[in-house]
């Protein structure tokens, strides 16, 4: 470790341009890396060292660094995929960093907690409240002092009392045990002939550096078991793993079957914890004690020391993009921050991206596919239901033929699945009187129906109003209609034609995480035989007793203009009627649809995986789409429209020129208002050889001033437009 000074270059962990120079002062020793306290403006912030200054500076008028923290300076590597992902981004490297360093409270060394004991002395005057608290004190026994207020149910100023006549002395409790490492060899599985394969492929990659495999197997066929094998192996050679999953919901079964493989409990990682438990995972990762990380896509930022495995779970999702400040998609990420730390990856998926299939038939990922479902179950056998020639009557959403598979499926005591991914009760409550539809103040959207807790909702502010009563346009009575069905509706139809079923309704918004994990451990205890859900069942979840899924609206993706409508579609349906017949059962799955002939649907009719990718590869190669071509879009916003859209048209106007480089737009956003601002995009089209990012950035800096509320925000690899 080389000591740096007298004047260091610091970056600081908020939104400005580059690094400040800082002095040293005398007695302080800081290295590249380290994690310090700065004056800026009229606060201190965070930063970190990264080196010498490049430019010489008059020394006499820097500001001196307040303070460095006394944890293990930030990794090489992680330092350098802060630097990449701004770069890549277009995101201030501040901002980047500020992801990385998260919470100031995890800096600080935990404080130690006090804690009391009886000295043997009485208290010269007892009270009902003292004795109270005397009475809960055996033998040696301490007390802390947050439990025993619980405990006593007195207020702390009787503990202090006690404290002051002396019957109680205040004593440091011991520090909490550390962290146990999970152990390598705990309880591995026995694995069958093909996931032996499976690992043996993952092993003979490039040893210990950096390597990435796509794990693609169909749901069940066992590649959990697989890539456990590979943390073990990761665990042995001394390095720090983490599982990263799309869903915080799906963290509590990983949690308890990690313990059961190694153990020990992974630490956990994701934002419905508080400060104090991110806290201590944070410095248990920088300092080490922490071997293993089960987490969200935030956990890529962790400050590993010794990054050895990165396994990407569902590695399709999009929920691996994040969407808003900085601008990243984790499975790309991870894969950057690997090849910096000399690290493997796992990519695992029962659908695997396009990008990523693509990337193992050109070589650059090791292929490892897991053929059969464990325990030689079979695939789900998915029927179409033509909603034109067999759908339900007016006023219904279950056909038929949908409806006697779930009676039949709950007459042999099995469990079915209606899944629509869409939350509330309907999308659109229109005025039969005057055509008034109900739309957000402040968004292009239409206010969702969510009749259950009374209220209009947009999903994408979270605006809400009372539901109405009469028309809040007209002023008639008894015109409102519900348009088009939510999960809500499908119960309402659910609870009228199946009375005898034990339903559920399963979505985001239908409570706290830990309300919907009882939720789901009901199910798989069977107190419900009729699950109602979005895509938050969609994943992970497996119920043995579940053999029928009918999903509802199939073709619901499917509308959007945007070129990964299709895979997004397929990857959704595939998960979701995965859900039918594991162990010993076979599934049965339909699709309701108005288009049975589309790709997607006959992929899904005939299980043809490998014909749907084959076929979506080809169309996104004639359009120079992603994975062949390169994307970014530019989203205009403002407040007044007009502005905005010239303000658009001037940024086109200003495009550097580039070779192959297409443009497109300027246009109304998809959703073309959010919160009151309004959304004017420019696409712009680039062969994939070529820095977009460097392009944008350019054009950006040589492009018209953007003023007053007017913004630009530049998403690299867009998911969606
Ligand atoms: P996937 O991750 O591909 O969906 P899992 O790894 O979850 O599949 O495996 C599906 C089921 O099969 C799980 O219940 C798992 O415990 C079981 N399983 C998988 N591999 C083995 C094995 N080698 N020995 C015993 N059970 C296994
Ligand atoms: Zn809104």
């Amino acid at each position: 470790m080389t000591f740096l000074g007298p004047v260091v270059s610091v970056l600081v962990s908020v939104a400005v341009d580059g690094p400040y120079s800082y002095r040293v002062p005398d007695g302080m020793a800081v290295t590249r890396g380290s994690i310090v306290l700065v004056p800026l403006g009229p606060r201190p912030t965070l930063g970190v060292v990264l080196g010498l200054p490049k430019d010489n500076f008059a020394h006499n008028r820097l500001k001196d660094i307040a303070r460095v923290f006394d944890v293990p300076p930030l990794s090489e590597e992680l330092l350098k995929t802060v630097d990449w992902v701004a770069r890549y981004t277009l995101a201030q490297p501040g901002m980047v960093l500020r992801g990385v360093l998260r919470s100031h409270e995890a800096l600080e060394p935990p404080r130690p907690i006090t804690a009391y004991k009886r000295t043997g002395f009485e208290p010269e005057r007892m009270t009902d409240a003292r004795a109270r608290v005397l009475a809960l004190f055996e033998d040696e026994m301490a007390w802390a002092k947050p439990a025993l207020v619980g405990a006593s149910g007195v207020s702390p100023s009787v503990i202090d009392g006690l404290v002051k006549t002396g019957a109680l002395e205040a004593v440091a409790l011991a520090a909490p045990p550390p962290v146990l490492p999970p152990e390598p060899d705990f309880a591995p599985a026995e694995l069958s002939g093909d996931q032996q394969k499976a690992i043996e492929a993952i092993r003979a990659q490039d040893e210990g550096g950096f390597s990435v495999a796509l794990l693609d197997g169909i749901t069940g066929s066992g590649k959990t078991e697989v890539f456990f094998e590979s943390v073990a192996d990761c665990l042995r050679a001394g390095k720090q793993a983490a599982i990263i999953l799309p869903e915080i919901a799906l963290t509590h079964t990983f949690l308890d079957r990690f313990e059961k493989r190694f153990g020990q409990r992974a630490a956990e990682w994701h934002s419905d914890m508080t400060p104090v438990q991110r806290a201590k995972v944070w410095r248990g990762v920088l300092s080490g004690e922490i071997r293993a990380v089960i987490g969200a896509r935030s956990a890529l930022f962790l400050p590993f020391r010794e990054l050895g495995l990165f396994v990407l779970d569902e590695e399709h999702d999009g929920a691996f993009k994040q969407a808003d400040r900085v601008n990243y998609h984790g499975r790309d990420m991870a894969v950057v921050r690997a090849s910096l730390a000399g690290a493997r990856v796992i990519l695992s998926s029962a659908t695997p991206s396009v990008e990523s299939r693509n990337n193992a038939n050109s070589g650059r990922y090791a292929h490892v596919r897991l053929e059969s479902r464990f325990a030689d179950a079979i695939l789900p056998d998915v029927t179409a239901i033509d909603m034109r020639a067999e759908g339900p009557e007016k006023g219904q959403w279950i056909a038929p033929k949908l409806a006697r598979a779930v009676f039949d499926a709950l007459d042999r005591g099995e469990q079915a699945l209606l899944f629509l991914n869409r939350r509330g009760y309907a999308p659109l409550t229109l005025c039969r009187a005057c055509g008034h539809q109900y739309q957000c103040p402040d968004c292009s959207t239409w206010l969702v129906e969510h009749r259950f807790r009374g209220v209009l909702m947009c999903h994408h502010c979270g605006h809400e109003e009372r539901a109405p009563e009469v028309c809040g346009s007209c002023g008639a009575t008894d015109s409102l209609v519900a348009v088009g069905p939510g999960i809500e509706r499908i119960a309402e139809e659910v609870a009228d034609r199946f009375p005898g079923a034990r339903p559920v309704v399963l979505s985001s918004d239908m409570g706290s995480m830990s309300q919907i994990r009882d939720r789901f451990s009901e199910i798989a205890r069977g107190e419900y035989n009729l699950i109602i859900g979005t895509q938050l069942v969609a994943k992970g979840h497996h119920f043995e007793k579940l053999s029928l899924v009918g999903v509802i609206d199939a073709d619901l993706g499917l509308a959007h203009g945007d070129p990964r409508a299709a895979e997004k579609t397929f990857q959704i349906l595939t998960q979701v009627t995965g859900r039918a017949g594991r162990a010993s059962r076979v599934g049965k799955a339909f699709l309701q649809t108005y288009h049975p002939e589309h790709a997607v649907m006959q992929a899904m009719i005939k299980g043809d995986r490998e014909g749907f990718y084959a076929h979506e590869l080809e169309v996104r190669q004639q359009g120079g789409l992603p994975p062949f071509g390169r994307l970014a879009a530019l989203i205009v916003s403002g407040a007044d429209h007009g502005e905005t859209f010239t303000l658009a048209k001037a940024l086109m106007a200003a495009a550097p020129l580039a070779e192959g480089i297409r443009r497109f737009g300027p246009v109304d956003a998809p959703v073309a208002m959010v919160r009151g601002r309004h959304r004017v995009r420019i696409l712009v089209q680039s062969p994939k050889e070529f820095d977009l990012s460097g392009y944008v950035r350019f054009w950006l800096q040589n492009g018209p001033v953007v003023r007053g509320n007017l913004r630009v925000q530049v998403d690299i690899d867009p998911m969606s437009f």
